[in-house]
């Protein structure tokens, strides 16, 4: 297909369109005038970078494959109960994070969690003590740091982080307790399994230190603030993308549309999956880095109940779960929120199983686990909501993570542009900040600036 028409004079699709946040139902307005980007994706990363191109005088039009704006961050709401179906933390709110200032100017309430404010339970049905915990903690952290030590001294090749801890801690990922603080820390936050996160980079993205914040009415309060007064065309699935040295034409199904740039936020999992084609496709270096990294697999479940029978001011309860990584972890509403609403997990390859159990399966695994956390007054949840992050064709994985074979300058590479008129922008694309909303939200910041540095 070659590019349509002259760069910079944007074709109205044969769909018709509308302007600021339209279904694909409502009538076409006419399209932009001036110096004109598509940006493609209404989440975090492609919002913050509209948001920052219009405000510096440019023509933007978002083109967003599903019926809602925000993509990984997505507050559904089930009987009256905002369920945050993605990202649910703001991590590290009073340590500069920028999505803190962002909940201010949308006027959220917002909850300040508390990692501390946690009962574990063993498999058993026993609480885990202090004691314990803090064996368990050592121990890991201990051989975390041999591995760590290993691969800077040695200059060592790269290998699974199951292989790591096996070869330095050999029996380790058999103890319940060692298991636990794997899951519920590397796996839950990188969103890889152990076999396949890589020793010498996992951890290799930065923090924000301190307390996390939740929005209880729901983490949407921001993509809907950064959405404000954009061009947003929902319902508009790209499915090809060319560009040359003068500009980009995007396509949807059989309707092109031309611009002078446009800003690539397509998951990684979805740009790995090829089920966009890019011509000319994407750089040697691009795509090898793109197979390197890993899309993790993270999937929530909400356990909504008539009543509540565990105890409602702890913020979450671990679980030494029988399998690593599934339902391990628990987080209460009712700290909150008045909803009688528990929060488990999947994590790691296990956030892929999940997702392709049923509700009542789910029901039918989980009840026990409640009854072993909370005793016999436990009782079966009326529903069990699981996200599908892997099977959604617009998403295809959680978050990306290093695996074995990845750097850190994985990610610098997927932020590369394609050519003058191609840019690159994600979660996946910041190095620092990777697998995050902020990650996400200052990689369209950054690529704004680059396309505004090029004019
Ligand atoms: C379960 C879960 C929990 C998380 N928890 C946290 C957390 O607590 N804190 C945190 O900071 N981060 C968290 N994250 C990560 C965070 O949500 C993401 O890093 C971030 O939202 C990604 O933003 P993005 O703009 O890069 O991608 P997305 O939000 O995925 O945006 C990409 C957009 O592109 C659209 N799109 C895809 N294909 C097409 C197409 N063909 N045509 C047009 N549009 C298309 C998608 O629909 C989507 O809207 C979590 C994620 C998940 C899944």
């Amino acid at each position: 297909m070659g590019l349509v028409g002259s760069m910079g004079a944007v074709l109205a699709p044969s769909t018709p369109i509308g302007s600021r946040l339209v279904n694909a139902a409502t009538a076409a307005p006419p399209l932009p005038q001036g110096r004109r980007v598509i940006v493609i994706g209404a989440g975090m990363a492609g919002l913050a970078a509209a948001r920052k191109l219009l405000a510096s005088g440019l023509s933007v039009t978002i083109l967003e494959a599903r019926d809602r704006i925000g993509g990984r961050v997505w507050t559904d709401v089930h009987d009256g109960i905002p369920l945050d179906m993605g990202a649910g933390w703001i991590h590290g709110p009073e340590a500069g994070n920028p999505i803190s200032a962002l909940t201010k100017e949308a006027g959220a309430k917002t909850f300040m969690t508390d990692d501390d404010s946690i009962i574990v339970i063993g498999a058993n049905g026993k609480e885990v003590t202090e004691e314990q915990f803090g064996r368990g903690e050592k121990r890991v952290k201990k051989t975390l740091r041999r591995i760590a030590t290993r691969m800077e001294e040695d200059d060592q090749t790269d290998l699974s982080l199951a292989k790591a801890i096996d070869r330095t801690d050999p029996g380790a990922l058999r103890d319940p307790f060692v298991q636990y603080e794997l899951t519920s820390n590397i796996e839950f936050d990188t969103g890889g399994w152990l076999e396949a996160l890589s020793a010498k980079n996992y951890l290799g993205d930065e923090k924000y230190p301190g307390k996390d914040l939740i929005l209880p009415d729901g983490y949407g309060a921001i993509p809907r603030l950064l959405a404000s007064g954009l061009d947003i065309r929902l319902r508009q699935i790209v499915t090809h993308i060319e560009h040359n040295p003068t500009g980009v034409s995007v396509s949807i199904g059989a309707t092109t549309l031309n611009a002078d740039f446009a800003v690539v936020t397509l998951p990684l999992g979805v740009l790995a999956a090829k089920s966009v084609p890019i011509n000319p496709p994407l750089s040697h270096a691009k795509q090898l880095a793109m197979s390197r990294l890993g899309v993790g697999q993270v999937n929530k479940i909400f356990l909504i109940f008539d009543h509540a029978f565990w105890p409602l001011k702890t913020q979450y309860f671990g679980f030494h779960s029988p399998i690593r990584g599934r339902f391990a972890y628990f987080m209460n509403y009712r700290t909150f929120s008045p909803f009688n609403c528990l929060v488990t997990f999947g994590f790691g390859l296990e956030g892929g199983i999940v997702e392709r159990m049923s509700e009542a399966q789910l029901i039918a695994e989980i009840t026990p686990h409640l009854k072993t956390l909370f005793g016999p007054q436990a009782s079966a949840p009326k529903r069990a909501i699981c996200t599908h992050w892997n099977e959604d064709p617009f998403a295809r994985g959680a978050y990306c993570f290093a695996s074995v074979g990845s750097t850190k300058k994985d990610h610098k590479i997927m932020a590369q542009p394609e050519g003058q008129r191609l840019f690159f922008a994600g979660e996946h694309t910041h190095e620092q900040y990777r697998a995050t909303v902020h990650g996400a939200y200052l990689s369209g910041i950054r690529e704004a600036d680059r396309i505004l540095a090029s004019l």
